[in-house]
């Protein structure tokens, strides 16, 4: 049976708390030692997403990449390497230096792996469900241990993002766009098969529910998750955070597909998942974005989607949403431009650049959100 251990700190933890929970978590499972042995290579990686949103319950502590450094050097890691690819529509390397991972890797030593700058190589997947192979950072491949430090988010499209999905960063910026296109629940499942993980720490101090990945409300659980097998802790993750397993698709595929079974029990050690008893606001879903507006969407990501919701959020702030009559956004790699509308579209984002021609074109990868309100305004004539 998979074994998660979940610490819990009655209080907001301080940096040495921040080490004692994930040392008592990785204890849990067998001690560090049990695996990263004296020489090893090892890899660590975190969720860094956006640079310009870095901070608590958006990209991962860097307290718990900080605190599994030093267990991994405890144990005589002869290398290590934090890697990582931001969202597509982020600068990964300015991402990493905004949420301080250059400044940390440096007090220790560690090197810094930008996943868009380096080298990838192709992994076959076996059994795939949809990709094969998948192109993934030959940094990330060529170490003896690979470690998931994913941070406890709600998401637009999965609904959660927690270890499983974490991994979408060790692809190149073209692979992520093209797992949008072509199913991202199918697609982290074969990256998944293709790349190993020893283990996955999940950042629970600070965690985001709501507008998630990159907008929503923080969540203060004061909590550290870690297992050796990724979906068991999502699966109890996402139970802390009052979702039932069946909810969520990947889970779901996963079961039918045969790489976990999700009738088989999990062993949860430390802190019982009963002791959690807030649920978290599910992220808004579907593209029932505001009245008076329709959204067609095909392939987008997350990015643009939040854009979209905090948009609306600020016209309804500024009282306005009364003004907006039959605006049709398009928006995602794959979404066409309907005929025959009778008022001009507002046509989104960098992988729309192809219809720019068509409506009102708002650049940017993605938009940000005053572009976006200049182009509301003047479709729907608001002052
Ligand atoms: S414009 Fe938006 S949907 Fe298109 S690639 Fe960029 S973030 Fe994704």
């Amino acid at each position: 049976m998979s074994r998660v251990a979940v610490i819990r700190n009655k209080t907001k933890p301080s940096d040495q708390d921040v080490y004692t929970m994930v040392k008592k978590a990785v204890d849990h499972l067998g001690g560090i030692k049990s695996i990263v042995k004296e020489g090893d290579k090892v890899a660590l990686k975190p969720n860094v997403v956006t640079g310009e949103l870095s901070g608590p319950g958006v990209t991962t502590d860097k307290r718990v990449v900080e605190a599994l450094i030093r267990l991994c050097q405890e144990a005589g890691a002869g290398k290590i390497l934090i890697v990582e690819g931001a969202g597509y529509f982020t600068e990964t390397s300015k991402a990493l230096k905004l949420s301080g991972y250059i400044d940390l890797a440096e007090k220790y030593g560690a090197e810094v792996v930008d996943v868009d700058k380096s080298p990838v190589v192709k992994v076959a997947v076996p059994d795939a469900l949809l990709v094969n192979p998948v192109e993934v950072s030959e940094a990330f491949m060529d170490v003896d241990v690979r470690i998931n430090v994913p941070v406890m988010k709600t998401h637009d499209q999965l609904k959660v993002t927690l270890g499983v999905k974490n991994l979408k960063g060790v692809l190149p910026k073209y692979m992520k766009r093209n797992f949008h296109k072509i199913g991202v629940v199918k697609g982290i499942i074969d990256l998944n098969k293709a790349v190993p993980i020893d283990l996955t720490v999940l950042d629970a101090i600070v965690a985001m529910e709501g507008l998630g990945p990159s907008f929503g409300p923080k969540v203060e659980l004061n909590t550290v998750i870690a297992s050796k097998d990724v979906y068991a802790l999502d699966r109890v993750a996402s139970r802390i955070m009052g979702f039932e397993a069946e909810e969520l698709d990947y889970l779901v595929e996963a079961d039918n597909a045969g790489v976990i079974n999700l009738s088989e029990p999990v062993e949860v050690v430390g802190e019982p998942i009963t002791s959690y008893t807030y649920k978290f606001e599910r992220a808004p879903s579907g593209t029932d974005f505001a009245e008076g507006v329709t959204v067609i969407t095909d392939g987008a990501c997350s990015a643009c989607h939040g854009t979209i919701h905090s948009v609306f959020y600020d016209i309804e702030q500024m009282k306005k949403m009364g003004e907006i009559r039959d605006l049709v956004i398009v928006v995602g790699s794959n979404a066409e431009v309907p005929e025959g509308l009778t008022s001009k579209p507002l046509i989104m984002g960098a992988c729309q650049a192809h219809n720019a021609e068509k409506g009102c074109y708002v650049v940017g990868c993605p938009p940000n959100n005053d572009h976006m309100m200049k182009a509301i305004r003047e479709i729907c004539g608001i002052e």
